[in-house]
């Protein structure tokens, strides 16, 4: 094993040469910094050594504005899933546009979305449109509390929701410090960043991930509970797919208790199947909220749900007793333009999810044999399209089971996918259409060639 000055040496030799490959990247990036904090619109684009600049991207490709090509294996977490630049979701968005960019009223487009919609998504009878998975979610728990009339929502470890003060805890925290967490069958709330509002997360139980004392915790809260929300694939979490039996008792217990049971499918909706996490996995929840995928690459939003339990967002017949919920730009031509052209293709398309699920299957299958035959630590994971591969032997059941990963290595792998132009987040990837054998074959290169580089330096 390499000493942890050597490490650092070496770690910081891949930095140099990324600030070697990207010079114009670096200065963007700190020119923006002068005039916004961080230099990025949202601290998930902040990586290391500094933040990748986009110049322009089609296909399952995406250039920097140094000229270097990138695999995009990132794609705008998840969103583009039939590619960059699809030209029928480009053509569809250029149809629109001399029509007006946005009007804040009803218009003639959103039937034929909000239809298509719900009937590709089981448990969606009927939704509402948004403009982020955030906002979705919010209005999710403050539907399920206005139903219910009760007051806790329940949410997963290492679960990720979008950043209002209601979820935004107990993300990071149980990988990086489980012993703040309290113990694993009935983890404590932990506001993971600063600046939250205590009587919002206060009343935010955390439940152990793809773990039987869930069902436990759940039933000793249970007239108390509002909501349990969970992702059917933990994302930001680290793709960490829940168990089928997992989920199936969830829904049995929730029902017991009398809490509404949100599926979480920012990520999973209209990628993991034609009617998402809720169609893989077989199980129905009583609300779900989209985002991502289903706006074809224009900033979206949905809750979507069982007619009963959307009711009080029946604004014309019920006007106090709804719940306030509003936007601007919920429902924009434009996003309905292109998530329309979106879904039609995945809906008309039928073999385009078995091909993203084997191409991720595939993913899985040579680096977790590679990992064995050679000894690495490390474990490929995700479900379907959704992939990622952890620095740890595995299983991995939730992100408690990350903390003895191997830091070097995870850092070092990280540095080493951009400097062999693979473009991936931090914790998550998603193949698209657009991906080509050929791709996932360099994909799986690009990994293999990262994990012998590093063992050649002895970090991994
Ligand atoms: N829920 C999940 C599962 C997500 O992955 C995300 C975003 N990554 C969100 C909610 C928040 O969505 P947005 O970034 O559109 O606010």
């Amino acid at each position: 094993m390499a000493s942890e000055a050597n490490a650092a040496e070496l770690l910081e030799a891949y930095r140099v040469a990324i600030r070697r490959k990207s010079p114009k990247s670096l200065e963007t990036w700190q020119k923006n910094r002068t005039v916004m904090p961080g230099g990025v619109g949202s601290r998930f684009r902040m990586s290391d050594p500094f933040p990748m600049v986009a110049k322009e991207a089609s296909g399952a490709r995406l250039w920097d504005v140094d000229g270097n090509e990138y695999l995009d294996c990132m794609l705008a977490f998840s969103t583009m899933i039939l590619g960059n630049a699809d030209p029928i979701v480009q053509e569809a968005v250029e149809k629109v546009l001399p029509r007006g960019s946005t009007y804040a009223l009803c218009h003639d487009r959103e039937y034929e979305f909000a239809k298509l919609f719900c009937d590709m998504v089981p448990g969606a009878d009927q939704l509402a449109f948004v403009n982020s998975g955030t906002e979705a979610t919010l209005y999710a728990t403050r539907l399920a509390r206005a139903t219910t009339r009760r007051s806790l929502i329940g949410k997963f470890e290492g679960g990720y929701h979008g950043t209002h003060d209601f979820l935004a805890v107990s993300i990071q925290k149980p990988r990086i410090d489980p012993a703040a967490c309290g113990p694993i069958e009935d983890p404590v709330t932990v506001p993971d960043y600063p600046g939250m509002v205590e009587d919002a997360w206060k009343n935010t139980i955390v439940l152990p991930y793809n773990h039987p004392a869930a069902s436990d915790k759940i039933r000793r809260y249970g007239s108390q509970l509002a909501a349990v929300i969970v992702e059917p694939v933990q994302g930001g979490g680290g793709s960490i797919p829940a168990k089928r039996e997992f989920l199936q008792e969830l829904r049995k217990v929730t029902e017991e208790v009398g809490a509404l049971l949100i599926f979480d499918e920012v990520i999973t909706g209209f990628r993991l199947a034609r009617g998402g996490g809720q169609e893989f996995y077989g199980v129905i929840p009583d609300l779900c909220t989209f985002g991502k995928v289903s706006g074809g690459g224009m900033p979206i939003g949905a809750v979507a749900g069982k007619r009963d339990f959307l009711r009080l967002m029946e604004f014309d017949t019920n006007p106090t007793g709804t719940i306030l919920v509003g936007g601007t730009f919920n429902g924009n031509p434009i996003t309905v333009a292109a998530g329309f052209a979106t879904l039609k293709q995945l809906n008309s398309n039928p073999g385009i999810y078995a091909r993203l699920n084997a191409m991720g299957d595939r993913y899985r299958k040579e680096l977790n044999e590679f990992a064995q035959k050679n000894d690495f630590p490390a474990m490929a994971v995700g479900a379907g399209s959704i992939i990622w591969m952890h620095t740890v032997r595995g299983p991995v059941n939730s992100n408690r089971d990350l903390r003895g990963e191997n830091v070097n290595a995870s850092v070092g792998l990280k540095l080493l996918y951009r400097l062999n132009n693979l473009h991936i987040s931090s914790y998550h990837g998603f193949l698209s259409a657009a991906h080509s054998d050929g791709d996932i074959t360099r994909l799986i290169e690009i990994h293999k060639d990262a994990m012998w580089e590093l063992r050649k330096h002895g970090i991994w």
